[in-house]
């Protein structure tokens, strides 16, 4: 399905953002192929949009939205899960099939694709240990299968030694070893800590090395800090909330705001998170 002038608002999480002058939900891989072996256009791929601002003046090429490649087969300890599978129904999927190790993506609002380019993790594991290998594809429609080793992975950050390949499906190996967290219990740590029910992206910010993001916003005292409809949370200074139909500006505003204050006042530079597109 290929429609135009689609607003990003409806397909981000902080409910704001700019137009996409194109917008494809492929109904399977191979209509993906055949679509970027024609397309010309410039390509931003979407996964849940939990972790994506888009500016005002929008996106002059395709938003590529995969959430229709979401198989989800289990051989032994190996799953084999479509881009478009949510973190959350891979992380039930392994507890009924007693494998242990994926319950910390039933916090994290995102499908694996998103999850794959972001390296997605909490509570103290992240979505790249357990990946045995990935599927590719490139701008020209061509599929390739990857191994972790083809790329550089650290904290909230994924490099590949392939430019311009997306990641359409990922294998991952869990252990049936006996069961570490509960799932139930790690949603309710999360729901204490975190602005449920109110639009953001979750941390705006990366840690900085020996230091957590939230505390030097907190301490630099700018929770509950506004521009426009956008504020710092109350309950968690690393999130930003759209509290009052807040422009994109209004978000990037704030976002630089909170980072000069923090340069200010403790000379460190925080790096945000969140995709700015
Ligand atoms: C309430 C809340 C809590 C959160 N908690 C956490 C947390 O604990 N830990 C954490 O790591 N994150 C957290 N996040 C952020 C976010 O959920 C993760 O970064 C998630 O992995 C993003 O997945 P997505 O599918 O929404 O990706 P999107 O936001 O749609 O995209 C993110 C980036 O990935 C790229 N991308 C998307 N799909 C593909 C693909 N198939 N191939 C290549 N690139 C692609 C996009 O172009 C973009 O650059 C939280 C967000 C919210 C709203």
């Amino acid at each position: 399905m290929l429609i135009h002038n689609e607003s990003m608002g409806k397909h981000c999480s902080f409910r704001t953002g700019g137009v996409a002058q194109d917008f494809f939900i492929p109904e399977t891989l191979n209509g993906l192929s055949q679509f970027l072996k024609t397309n010309q256009k410039s390509i931003l791929m979407l996964g849940l949009g939990s972790n994506l601002l888009v500016r005002e003046r929008g996106f002059d090429g395709v938003v590529i939205k995969l959430k229709n490649l979401n198989q989800l087969e289990i051989d032994d300890r190996i799953i084999v899960a479509g881009a478009g599978t949510t973190l959350a129904k891979l992380s039930r999927f392994c507890d009924s099939k007693g494998l242990n190790g994926a319950e910390f993506l039933s916090a994290i609002p995102g499908n694996i694709g998103g999850a794959l380019a972001m390296n997605a993790g909490a509570f103290g594991s992240e979505i790249w240990q357990f990946v045995d290998s990935v599927t590719t594809i490139n701008t020209k429609g061509l599929v390739f299968e990857r191994s972790s080793t083809d790329f550089n992975i650290s904290y909230r950050q994924v490099l590949a030694n392939n430019n311009h390949e997306y990641f359409v499906a990922a294998r991952f190996k869990f252990e049936k070893i006996k069961k570490q967290k509960n799932i139930k219990v790690l949603l309710r740590q999360r729901n204490a800590s975190q602005p449920v029910g109110e639009a953001n992206c979750g941390s705006v910010f990366k840690n900085p090395k020996d230091h957590y993001a939230a505390e030097l916003i907190e301490d630099s005292h700018l929770k509950g800090f506004c521009i426009g409809g956008a504020c710092v949370s109350d309950k968690h200074a690393n999130f930003i909330i759209n509290k009052n139909k807040a422009s994109a500006s209004d978000i990037e505003k704030l976002i630089v705001h909170i980072q000069q204050t923090v340069k200010s006042k403790f000379d460190i530079s925080l790096e945000t998170e969140v995709v700015i597109i």
